[in-house]
């Protein structure tokens, strides 16, 4: 393959910088020339595409966001946006495109590897949704924000004697909450994957007040079916004790990626450019262990994500 295009779609996340970089230079280092596309798909249908070299990608791997821009494209999805998209590619000469970016973006990867171009499917995003890898690039990051804004809620929670509910990312998968708490010694951890029980959590906050605890960390995810504000309100009813929240929102999102992330975009990223140098058909790329794995871009989305909330959760009540 002489020409690929690399682009970054759907909802930022910190280590697509690192992945961008580590494709085009690889490609470079694999004497391929290397386009970037800005504003993912909605940049592709409009031409935004530009040759890009060593120094386009210079002073980019410790930065957060990402320097092609991203964004999401309803045109995409028709289509006479699809036909678009198909003639640009061929406009530009560009045979293999590497698509950063979450679930969504590799479905539109599939759809355009089904028209004939070859994609490499490269797993951007924060939420760690993608089933057919351990971690996505950006997961790391988002944790570690939670992380210390769990520990900064903590030391104030603490003073002043107060349960606090942190609401993290995560519409249908829980693994922020789950990890950050875990790991931030969260009392109770809340997702989507599991039945909300109120007055289990009602229990266990006045089991730990009568056993003198001043405070309580609640963390949960934003997919879980009860607004932080409605349960902080039912919370306050039910136990007395005076109940505060603390939403994260796009904090989670930015920040400079963590040394996994990095570590993990730049392998991943590299591997995408080998699997084009070595005429490979569209594969998703992702980690399980500590190997890099492509599988078929077709089966990646396919089976549903096993979710580990169950044995995360349980943890997390016994050693809290
Ligand atoms: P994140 O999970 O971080 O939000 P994402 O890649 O899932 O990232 P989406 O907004 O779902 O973000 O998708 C990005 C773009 O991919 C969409 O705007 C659309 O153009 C394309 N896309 C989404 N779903 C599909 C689909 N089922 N088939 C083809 N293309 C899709």
């Amino acid at each position: 393959m002489k020409r690929i295009g690399v682009m970054t779609s759907g909802g930022d996340s910190p280590g697509m910088n690192a992945c961008i970089r580590a494709v085009v230079r690889g490609a470079i280092y694999n004497d391929m020339e290397v386009y970037g596309i800005r504003r993912g798909y909605e940049g592709l249908i409009d031409g935004e595409i530009e040759e890009m070299d060593v120094s386009s990608v210079a002073d980019i791997i410790h930065r957060g966001g990402t320097i092609l821009r991203t964004a999401r494209s309803d045109r995409f999805l028709t289509k006479e946006g699809f036909a678009r998209a198909l003639n640009m590619l061929e406009t530009f000469g560009i045979e293999g495109l590497a698509v950063i970016g979450g679930d969504g973006s590799l479905r539109g990867g599939v759809d355009l590897s089904q028209a004939g171009i070859t994609v490499m499917g490269l797993p951007g995003t924060i939420d760690n949704d993608l089933p057919y890898t351990d971690y996505t690039i950006g997961f790391d990051t988002a944790v570690n924000t939670a992380l210390m804004a769990i520990g900064n809620t903590r030391d104030t929670s603490s003073s002043h004697g107060r349960t606090t509910i942190i609401e993290v990312m995560g519409r249908h998968c829980g693994d922020i909450a789950l990890y950050a708490g875990l790991a931030g010694g969260a009392e109770t951890i809340l997702v989507p994957e599991e039945a909300l029980d109120v007055a289990d959590i009602c229990k266990k906050l006045l089991i730990g007040k009568n056993r003198g605890k001043l405070h309580s960390i609640i963390i949960k995810a934003e997919g879980v079916n009860i607004s932080s504000e409605e349960l902080r309100t039912t919370l306050e009813d039910r136990t007395g004790l005076e109940t505060r929240v603390v939403i994260l929102g796009y904090i989670q999102r930015g920040g400079s990626p963590t040394a996994r992330d990095r570590l993990l975009a730049s392998r991943t990223g590299y591997r995408a450019v080998e699997l084009f140098r070595d005429g490979s058909a569209s594969k998703a790329i992702g980690v399980r262990g500590e190997e890099i794995i492509a599988v078929e871009i077709g089966d990646a989305l396919k089976t549903p994500k096993r979710s580990n909330a169950p044995e995360i959760i349980q943890l997390s009540d016994i050693l809290s």
